[in-house]
């Protein structure tokens, strides 16, 4: 199995790059973002909950997202990999995967983070709030969502970093060279573990 994890600030290009990986990997697609705006729009009690801190763009508490993915994790059924986009968040959250990963006798194989400066992360956030209207794509909040990045999702990078799976792309240029990229990581670990 092929398991990817794709990182990098809000705005980075994750949800995109994650789209043309699955297209060409054929791998499960399990985004924490994703799941909780479902949530959210069924107004289910966790969505309502979820959708205070969404708004501010503050992190879900790590046992709530961890038992979200153990739940996909456990009904994914026979397929090649999972691309985790957004999710881990937290070096707990990351510990958290291993684990689950571990008793399916599977592993992470890289974590592809996308790297982008500030000041193109804003210019992109408030183009998707103009083009998608998604509630959290307000300038305050998407302050917020950045400095929670920095502040603590950073420190994920440092986790996989010890064990050799941490891979940094540059996420400018266009959206084809920026894929071009990630694939050339990916492929040196696709044909040995596909
Ligand atoms: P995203 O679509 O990945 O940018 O996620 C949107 C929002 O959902 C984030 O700003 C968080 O409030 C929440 N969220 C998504 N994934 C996670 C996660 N792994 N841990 C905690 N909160 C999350």
């Amino acid at each position: 199995m092929l398991n990817i994890v794709i990182f990098g600030p809000p705005g980075a290009g994750k949800g995109t790059q994650s789209q043309l990986i699955i297209e060409k990997y054929k791998l499960t697609h399990l985004s924490t973002g994703d799941i909780l705006r479902g949530e959210i729009a069924a107004k289910t009690p966790l969505g309502l909950e979820a959708k205070k801190l969404t708004d501010k763009g503050e992190l879900v508490p790590d046992e709530i997202v961890i038992k979200m993915v153990k739940n996909k994790i456990d009904s994914a059924g026979n397929h090649r990999g999972f691309i985790f986009d957004g999710f881990p968040r937290t070096v707990e959250q990351a510990v958290a995967l291993d684990r689950l990963l571990k008793e399916k006798g599977t592993s992470i194989s890289v974590m592809i983070t996308l790297e982008v400066e500030e000041d193109e992360l804003i210019k992109r956030l408030l183009k998707r709030c103009d083009e998608e209207g998604r509630s959290d794509d307000n300038i305050e909040t998407i302050r917020n969502r950045i400095k929670v990045y920095n502040d603590v999702t950073c420190q994920v990078c440092d986790y996989y970093g010890k064990t050799g799976r941490f891979r940094p792309v540059p996420g400018t240029g266009s959206v084809e060279e920026i894929f071009e990229r990630i694939s050339s990581v990916i492929d040196e670990y696709a044909e040995s573990q596909l």
